[in-house]
């Protein structure tokens, strides 16, 4: 499902991302843990090219993302076509972003009815069916600014799901919230991690990574240091710095 190979990405003279490898598969949970500035969200970000990568690629279920090829050389692809890739890859960020002035159900339609040009009402139906999947079916009208953190960042991933995305990147979409409404947003991936959607989540909530997770990454200093299922990483890890970090966070 993705595939990135050798992904190089520098900010000015500052080395982000120093030759990343790694594949999910399809209905695979990867989490990637790691030191703060140790690259995960910029990893995030290139796989649906809201950073540019300076070398090697990312293939998301077999096409190229923001690229073409042709022969031996890339093409960047124009800006419309990025966007239409991106509809494909669901987005949820550490501070929900909701819009703040439009109402729950809003929120949800709009990406379906403005890019992806659904009837409104099929766009409404279904937007009700992921509140109501999501546990918030009563809060359809409510405003971002009336729910709780939980509650948004419930809504949050309902306005992902609402583009039927092939796969659902997640970037530390708990940590912003009081510790009594973490485990409500991490059930709510559970769920969608059972029914085999394909997701790569960037935490540090370690009990879920050992649940859910196919596959736990360990990110240092721009590299994959470690990575398998969370048995060994974070059970056996292999690496000083992976032992140093988790010894931290656990
Ligand atoms: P955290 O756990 O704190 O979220 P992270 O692992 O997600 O950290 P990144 O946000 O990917 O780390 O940042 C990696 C490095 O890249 C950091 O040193 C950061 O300051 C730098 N960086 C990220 N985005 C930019 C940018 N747009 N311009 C310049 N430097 C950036
Ligand atoms: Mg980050």
């Amino acid at each position: 499902m993705v595939d990135i190979r050798s992904v190089h990405k520098s900010f000015g003279s500052l080395e982000v991302l120093k030759g990343i490898d790694l594949t999910v598969r399809t209905g695979e949970v990867t989490v990637i843990l790691g030191p703060s500035g140790s690259g995960k969200s910029t990893l995030l970000r290139t796989i649906n090219h809201l950073e540019k990568v300076d070398g090697g690629a990312i293939s998301v279920d077999g096409a190229l993302i923001g690229y073409r090829r042709a022969g031996d050389r890339l093409y960047e692809l124009p800006e419309r076509e990025v966007l239409r890739q991106r509809t494909r890859i669901g987005f949820v960020f550490q501070n929900f972003n909701l819009f703040p002035h439009l109402t729950v159900l809003h929120n949800i339609i709009e990406a379906p009815v403005s890019a992806l040009k659904r009837p409104r009402k099929e766009a409404v139906e279904s937007a009700r069916r992921l509140l109501d999947r999501v546990g918030l079916a009563e809060k359809a009208d409510a405003y971002p600014r009336q729910l709780s953190g939980g509650q948004q960042q419930r809504v949050a991933i309902a306005r992902a799901l609402a583009l039927e995305p092939k796969l659902l990147l997640f970037d530390e979409p708990t940590s912003a919230l009081d510790p009594e409404l973490v485990g409500e947003v991490l059930d709510v991936i559970k769920d969608l991690a059972h029914q085999g959607t394909t997701m790569i989540v960037v935490t540090h909530e370690i009990g879920f990574a050992r649940e859910v997770a196919d596959t736990v990454v360990f990110m240092d200093d721009g590299r994959i240091v470690e990575q398998g299922p969370p048995g060994d990483v974070l059970d056996n890890p292999r690496h000083d710095r992976t032992r140093a970090f988790l010894s931290k966070v656990l």
